[in-house]
């Protein structure tokens, strides 16, 4: 094993190495944590950047494993937002200035759902005047549904591979056509073909995961070239297959500790990326997400979805801000980042730098 420092000052990121960097002790990431935050400041600055996160559905057509709104999980209401009720919310993101919208669903594919958020999109477009940033998080479709929801006014889209490492995919997930590996990975290419700053990510600390996977996925990321990553430690839902393995998961410690560092060890690899500080880490720990900031992440996503269907969007048990109003939830957003030593970025779309970039030096 090489020591952190030495890896840092040489910045050669191969397996081996991401491996030690996983492996480093509460000293030893110390050093990745400066790191992060020294090259977050040159290459971020000191501002982070909102997304409201309306939650549009609970429905959804496939069954992972780990996940609390898994079509097989006969024990929570499914519900779908009203235009009215999505109206609202749009007002409220656009009336407090967050800069952007994400609207996150489970997947469905029929012409009824696709429609929707076209409409959905164009309501959005239509309140803001276009000044709302506006990402998808609505599963694997079509290409031609990611270019009519890309014409509609989606610019940015985030789709987890979840796991990059195709054994273990298929511990997280049924193995069948609904499911297939490479039909994700696909679908996350062909995002980036129809133009979307394009996002992934993982699950950290899920059941059968390695520290070799976890730095497979960040080598995975870079050699996708992805704009965007939100990714967040595993978190057990006693409703979901899954469960039965909890006590063969990482500890909640080691799962706080590795999500940290995957965070920072993507900054340092790719610096101009958005990364954002998810509820999955607020969840299980009180101050996670700060945490995540101070790690290298540097978007939030306040919840805006109407209270009352927020505990049937358990995608995993415990989720924070389940009573808030989202009056309230903007309040804590707020003090967390002030707390954390940054500033929010009010009015600005916050787009992912490296999708400029990318861009440019494709051009060239
Ligand atoms: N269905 C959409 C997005 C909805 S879920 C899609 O696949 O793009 C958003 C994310 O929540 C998932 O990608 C998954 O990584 C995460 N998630 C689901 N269940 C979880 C759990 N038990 N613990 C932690 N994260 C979970």
């Amino acid at each position: 094993m090489i020591a952190v420092e030495n890896i840092l000052r040489e910045r050669i990121f191969n397996k081996e190495r991401i491996v030690d960097l996983l492996n480093a002790d509460a000293n030893e990431s110390k050093f990745i944590f400066e790191e992060a935050a020294r090259i977050k400041k040159k290459y971020i600055g000191n501002k982070v950047h909102l997304r409201g996160l309306i939650e549009l559905t609970n429905k959804c057509s496939k069954n992972c494993f780990y996940c609390g709104i898994a079509s097989s999980n006969k024990k929570i209401n499914r519900y779908c937002l009203s235009m009215d009720e999505i109206e609202r919310a749009i007002k409220f993101t656009d009336d407090n200035n967050y800069g952007s919208i994400v609207i996150q669903s489970g997947e469905l594919q029929s012409e009824e759902f696709v429609s929707y958020v076209e409409k959905i999109l164009h309501k959005i477009v239509e309140i803001s005047w276009g000044r709302l940033g506006v990402t998808l998080s609505c599963g694997e479709q079509s290409e031609d549904t990611y270019r009519r929801w890309r014409e509609a006014g989606a610019h940015r889209y985030l789709l987890r591979i979840e796991s990059s490492d195709e054994n273990h995919y298929y511990k997280l997930h049924p193995k069948n056509a609904k499911h297939n590996f490479q039909t994700r990975i696909n679908a996350i290419k062909s995002l980036k073909e129809t133009g979307y700053q394009t996002g992934t990510g993982v699950m950290i600390g899920s059941p059968f995961q390695t520290i070799e996977n976890l730095a497979d996925d960040l080598l995975f990321m870079r050699d996708l070239d992805i704009d965007m990553c939100g990714m967040g430690p595993y978190i057990e839902h006693e409703d979901t297959p899954l469960f039965q393995y909890k006590n063969i998961c990482f500890s909640k410690e080691d799962r706080l500790q590795l999500s940290l560092k995957m965070i920072a060890i993507l900054r340092i690899m790719m610096k101009d990326i958005n990364i954002a500080s998810t509820t999955a880490m607020q969840t299980l720990v009180n101050g996670g997400r700060e945490m995540a900031l101070k790690a290298g992440a540097n978007i939030l996503m306040p919840n805006t979805t109407p209270s009352n269907y927020r505990e049937n969007y358990s995608l995993y048990k415990n989720k924070p801000g389940m009573d808030e109003e989202a009056e309230d939830s903007k309040q804590s957003i707020e003090t967390l980042i002030e707390r954390a030593g940054y500033e929010v970025a009010y009015s600005e779309k916050g787009n992912a730098k490296h999708y400029y970039n990318r861009l440019v030096s494709s051009a060239v």
